[in-house]
């Protein structure tokens, strides 16, 4: 049987709590038990003159006493319960999410291929919201009353077997009812739940291309398609609330059936002989009060098996297998070494067999055409993929075989599109190195050119950047990202040149920042623009996923080949890009 932390994807400690959640409650149901028996007593007593007694008076008021202990004993276990559930179930919630978070950094890039991150944000924000809720108000109450109904059964049945039955006689149809109809509750919760992930990704994308939208004029469609996908998760959401609230009805129903047949049977015993009316009256007093937390149960399984699609969601996600490897091994030199490389994202081959050499300390470019496999090879130097088949080693060491984050560490990746987070400039240049110090991070601004546009900023380098630093230009980003690398001082340098068109001020600004960061670093610089690399020490033209040519500048020019006709072509025309 699946364990509770399996199946809620819980953490040691969270698996712990929750353990310890169900107990505390059902402590808090059986210390009600304990009311309800003084009650019994305090009810047996008043009846006595019915049968000829008297009420004794000091049992009385020891009853009321005992009354009173119970009510506090009672309030004393819901406060343990409510610190127990409700205080670990946000810090299992909080365990979940950083797991996820943790995970993710893990995954190989391949996940990202077929995963979106409007289901990761689903998977990291709403399935641990449904854990969490679960963890609170679902798992230490259904179990809790299942075990303390579980207890008040025995009881009756040893009190009185033939009212005993009568009770719980109508229990296992109600129950047989709701577990029967698990099947289509879960259809209709996971119906419900792509409905609601359809609806996020449509709101992700009209607010992410709100101004393209408005441009084209495209209002109405796009409008039209998250209003489809927002209608489409109401008609789910009432399907599955209909198809769950008709199901808790009837079992609800066929067990309340039970009072009847227990005031029938009650009363055909007693006009029998079979029992008096103590006992009767007794029995319809439990059996009120025992159909409220069977009803419970009734309505939080269907609960229940709701969280369970959201779970099944991240026991999927935890079982992708993560990119692991050594961190301990020495890197002594950085040359890059591609020995018969094949490589591809699906089944189209996008490298064949590349074998070529990226020596330490100098700068190699790489050229081709647009879908060559430019950036495929950089990215498979960081890892972000492994290779098909032969090795690209990193001073002599199989990348493969080396935990990524250590890899990365060698790295510096200077992107064209340049994420910078909802943050201070200062902050935003300190991801390349989480311990510089601010004097270091402004010499890095500095380096990389940005100061002049920083200190125009309202705030100067406290300035926060907003969503994605939308505020600034393409060029401001770049250097900001250049500044990045010169803070992190890799050995590594992993360069792609802007297509963007810049203006040739800010150009000259990052041609300055980048010659700022490269000297001395092994270089590899995806080229859009030939004349920026004329004086690299090696060019690697690529085709279609093979290398075509390799040697310098001058070398290359000098023979018939895709190199001299590119650089021909580009000469001619200034505006070119390949
Ligand atoms: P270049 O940098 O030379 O323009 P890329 O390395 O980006 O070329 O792409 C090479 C080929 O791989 C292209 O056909 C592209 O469509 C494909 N490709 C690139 N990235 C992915 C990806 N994440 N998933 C699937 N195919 C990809």
């Amino acid at each position: 049987m699946t364990s509770l932390k399996e199946m809620f994807q819980l953490s040691d400690r969270g698996a712990k709590d929750l353990k310890k959640g169900i107990l505390a409650c059902t402590l808090t149901n059986l210390s009600l038990i304990l009311s309800v028996a003084v009650t019994v007593q305090i009810f047996i007593e008043v009846l006595k003159p019915l049968s000829g007694g008297e009420i004794s008076w000091s049992r009385m008021w020891l009853l009321l006493a005992a009354g009173a202990l119970s009510a506090v004993i009672n309030f004393l276990c819901c406060k343990n319960d409510y610190r127990k559930t409700y205080v670990s179930c946000y810090t299992a919630a909080e365990d979940s999410r950083i797991r996820i978070a943790e995970l993710v950094r893990k995954f190989p890039m391949s996940v990202f291929n077929d995963k979106d991150l409007t289901e990761l944000t689903t998977n990291m924000m709403g399935d641990c919201a449904s854990i969490e809720h679960s963890m609170s108000h679902i798992v230490p109450p259904l179990m809790a009353n299942g075990i303390s109904c579980t207890l008040i059964c025995i009881c009756i049945m040893l009190f009185d077997w033939r009212m005993g039955l009568s009770i719980f006689c109508t229990l296992p149809l109600s129950f047989l009812i709701i577990l029967g109809s698990r099947k289509v509750q879960e259809k209709a919760s996971r119906k419900q739940v792509d409905a609601k992930l359809k609806a996020s990704e449509e709101e992700q994308e009209y607010l992410d291309g709100i101004k393209i939208i408005k441009s084209c004029h495209l209002d109405g469609e796009k409008y039209s398609s998250l209003n489809h996908a927002l209608k489409a998760l109401k008609q789910e959401s009432i399907r599955m609330e209909l198809g769950t609230s008709v199901f808790i009805s009837v079992a609800q129903f066929v067990l309340q059936a039970g009072i009847g047949i227990t005031v029938f049977v009650g009363v055909h015993l007693l006009t029998g002989g079979s029992i008096t009316i103590l006992p009767l009256l007794l029995s319809l007093v439990i059996v009120c009060r025992l159909y409220g937390p069977i009803l419970t149960i009734l309505t939080l399984l269907p609960m229940l098996f709701h969280t369970l699609v959201s779970t099944q969601r991240m026991r999927e996600l935890a079982s992708i297998p993560i990119m692991e490897g050594k961190a301990d091994v020495p890197i002594e030199n950085y040359e890059i070494s591609f020995e018969d490389v094949s490589f591809a994202y699906n089944k189209e081959p996008v490298l064949e067999n590349v074998t070529v050499k990226i020596p330490e300390g100098k700068i190699t470019a790489l050229v081709g055409p647009s879908g060559s496999g430019k950036s495929t090879m950089s990215r498979l130097i960081a890892r972000f993929w492994d290779v098909n088949s032969g090795k690209i080693t990193v001073g002599g060491v199989d990348v493969k075989t080396l935990d990524p984050e250590y890899l990365m560490g060698y790295m510096s990746f200077v992107f064209q599109d340049v994420i910078l987070f909802n943050d201070t400039i200062l902050n935003n240049i300190r991801i390349g190195n989480m311990d510089a110090t601010d004097e270091q991070v402004i010499a890095a601004a500095k380096a990389a050119c940005c100061d002049e546009f920083v200190q125009k900023l309202p705030d100067g380098y406290n300035t926060m950047l907003g969503e994605n630093g939308s505020t600034l230009s393409g060029g401001e980003r770049q250097r900001i990202s250049i500044a990045r690398a010169l803070l992190k001082d890799a050995p590594i340098i992993l360069l792609d040149e802007a297509t963007a068109s810049l203006d040739p001020e800010n150009e000259v600004l990052i041609q300055e920042a980048i010659s700022r960061l490269i000297t001395g670093k092994t270089v590899l610089v995806i080229a859009h623009r030939l004349r920026t690399i004329v004086d690299a020490d090696q060019i690697i033209v690529l085709e279609n996923g093979h290398v075509a040519e390799c040697g310098s500048h001058n070398e290359l020019v000098e023979r018939p080949g895709t190199y001299r006709k590119l650089y021909e072509i580009q000469t001619k025309s200034q505006k070119w890009a390949v």
